[in-house]
């Protein structure tokens, strides 16, 4: 029997070097050489104001959650399609959610649905860059801006993700990184801010470093460090940016070898989407995506669950995700959808994601692709 696995944590080699290395430097807590090369890497691949490292993807939500300054009673808008972490951190403030219908073609936030969510208790709109495909950021910044309400990116899964040529991440006022293992550059648990304004860098570094203008005080900016404002402990630690940066040194290893994967499932089974047997993956003509992802579309849930048990039978892990939301007991308790669900439970109900990691290797490609034709036979 084969066995190929849904994802395999990225790894390249050049990991062990730099631990070694950061071990070596005696220092391991955070903001040392590694967390430093990882702040600078990614600044200058996003063009960011200012990108600071986290414990997790969901430790920058929460960051920007204080950042926004979001009190009990706000409202913050999101698509009910996405990870628990992009509700949780604005519920921890107090906020309620209010979901928005995705679009069916990118599973994105439908832009054209936002506007009719806002009231005057909205307080930011949370786009999420769904398989590191852009959401229609240009129409989303313009009614945040009429409306004076933020926009945070949830782009945990957009990194190496353009949308008209700009960083995912980088476009709203804030941006939030995942370097889970399960995301395109890894190191274990992790994440990173993306500050895309100038007036909130100090504040993000001070909500970061517990609440203390420590930041400052290594910089020599003030003679003493203390309690300025709220704040974590969101700072992770060099061992865990020292594993990053091997990846993101030269970010196009990783990237390029997921997209020639993409590709080879795009083309190999073009045929049967054009059959109408299922659906692809559709980007849009601004964006540029980074292959976080392959996802095939069935008919409907009974479909999807013979087909996920077709290829377990062969040793082929396929899996899906995302309760929506709304639907989930928390979401039912601290949220609510605007508008009508015409597209979120239908489509997330019909969606498979197959094995993308990288070093996939074409031959098990082909093994899923075949399978795959074998089930529609
Ligand atoms: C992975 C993910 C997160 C959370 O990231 P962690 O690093 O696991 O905390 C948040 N939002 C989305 C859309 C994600 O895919």
């Amino acid at each position: 029997m084969n066995h190929i696995p849904f994802n395999i944590p990225p790894y390249l080699g050049t990991e062990d070097k730099y631990i070694k290395q950061a071990i070596a430097n005696r220092k391991i807590c955070g903001d040392g050489e590694f967390t430093k090369k990882c702040n600078a890497k990614l600044e200058e691949l996003t063009g960011a104001e200012k990108v600071l490292m986290t414990t997790s993807g969901t430790s920058a939500l929460e960051m920007t959650s204080l950042l926004c300054n979001i009190q009990p009673g706000d409202e913050v808008i999101m698509p009910s399609y996405t990870f628990v972490s992009t509700a949780n951190a604005f519920v921890l403030r107090g906020a309620t959610i209010v979901f928005v219908d995705v679009r069916p073609d990118t599973m994105n936030i439908d832009e054209k649905l936002i506007e009719e969510a806002i009231t005057d208790k909205t307080k930011a709109i949370v786009p999420v860059h769904y398989a590191g495909v852009g959401c229609e950021m240009d129409t989303i910044c313009d009614i945040a801006k009429r409306h004076r309400i933020a926009v945070v990116e949830d782009a945990a899964q957009g990194v190496m993700g353009f949308y008209k040529g700009r960083a995912l991440g980088s476009i709203g006022d804030f941006g939030c990184y995942s370097f889970h293992e399960t995301k395109n550059y890894s190191m274990g648990e992790g994440g990173a801010v993306l500050v895309n304004r100038e007036k909130d860098v100090d504040r993000a570094e001070v909500i970061r470093e517990k609440g203390t203008n420590r930041s400052r005080f290594f910089r020599g900016q003030v003679d003493k460090y203390t309690w300025v404002d709220v704040g974590s402990s969101y700072l992770q630690s060099e061992l865990n940016c020292a594993y990053l940066y091997g990846q993101i040194e030269d970010p196009h290893i990783i990237n390029d070898d997921r997209l020639r994967s993409w590709n080879r499932y795009y083309e190999r089974l073009a045929p049967l989407k054009d059959k109408g047997a299922i659906e692809l993956p559709f980007i849009p003509e601004e964006c540029t995506h980074n292959a976080h992802m392959f996802y095939i579309k069935t008919k409907d849930l009974e479909e999807r669950t013979k087909l996920t048990a077709f290829l377990k039978e062969d040793g082929i892990s396929a899996v899906f995700h995302y309760i929506p939301l709304h639907s989930s007991p928390a979401g039912v308790k601290f949220g609510r959808f605007s508008g009508e669900d015409k597209y979120t439970t239908k489509e997330s109900e019909r969606l498979l994601r197959l094995p993308m990691y990288y070093g996939l290797t074409e031959s098990d490609i082909d093994i899923v692709v075949d399978r795959i034709n074998r089930f529609y036979q």
